[in-house]
């Protein structure tokens, strides 16, 4: 005949296993990749695209530069090199030759305010790196006690259920229909210790009659008012 002391411990066995189970559901919730390390990962690439950009556009912003200043030697060179003479032709490239001295320190300026960017640029791939690097450090220790406690918890559950199965042995099928159903109305508190005549579940005071059925340990006493299976010590 199943007695309180085998419900009470069946109830223990399932409340280790509750925690148990839920550290684990919780540990294995934790592994993979955090949104955080991805958030770093994705910022270290837009990084990086924008200095591809930026790398690219200087490049075309040096090349532009070359271009003026050769078309502006080009006129220099006509301009002073003593084989025009014709005043209008001279003026006129007197006037070219300025525009082009102008396009020339424009596009120097283009290509400096690109200098400047790029160096921008830079430092905020290294603060990007060094961010993804300490999230990648805490990540990898997190992972690592993650795995140590999932290797723990793992065969703890296992042997859990294999004294559950065992403490089943003990108990008939209709004092566990009764266990499961007190269980899940009592959050997993099924079993109620008594105290000075009082059912340690709801603090009611017992009946005698009740306490003396119960003492007598013969089959399972419920509380009259929680309806907790009584365990009198
Ligand atoms: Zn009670």
């Amino acid at each position: 005949m199943t007695t309180a002391p085998d419900v009470l411990a069946l109830q223990e066995t399932d409340q280790a296993l509750d925690r148990a189970r839920a550290r684990l559901t919780d540990v294995e919730g934790q592994m993979g990749e955090s949104e955080e390390l991805i958030a770093a990962r994705q910022v270290v690439a837009e990084k990086q695209e924008v200095l591809t950009q930026l790398r690219s556009r200087l490049h075309d912003a040096e090349w532009s530069v070359d271009d003026a200043r050769g078309k502006a030697t080009e006129v220099e060179g006509k301009l002073y090199g003593g084989t025009i003479r014709n005043p209008k032709e001279l003026s006129d490239l007197n006037t070219e030759f300025a525009l082009l001295k102008a396009q020339v320190a424009k596009r120097e300026d283009t290509l400096l305010g690109l200098l400047v960017e790029i160096e921008e640029g830079e430092a905020q791939l290294d603060n990007a790196q060094s961010s993804l690097a300490e999230r990648d450090a805490i990540w990898q220790r997190d992972q690592a006690s993650f795995l140590e406690e999932k290797a723990r918890l793992e065969p703890e559950v296992a042997d859990l259920d294999a004294r559950r199965q065992d403490q089943l042995k003990t108990v008939d099928a209709s004092s566990l229909r009764l266990y499961q159903l007190l269980r899940e109305r009592h959050r997993g508190q099924a079993v109620a210790g008594v105290e000075r005549g009082m059912c340690q579940g709801c603090r009611i005071a017992l009946p005698i009659s009740l306490l003396q059925k119960a003492r007598s340990g013969v089959g399972l006493v419920q509380c009259v008012s929680c309806e907790r299976i009584l365990l009198v010590s």
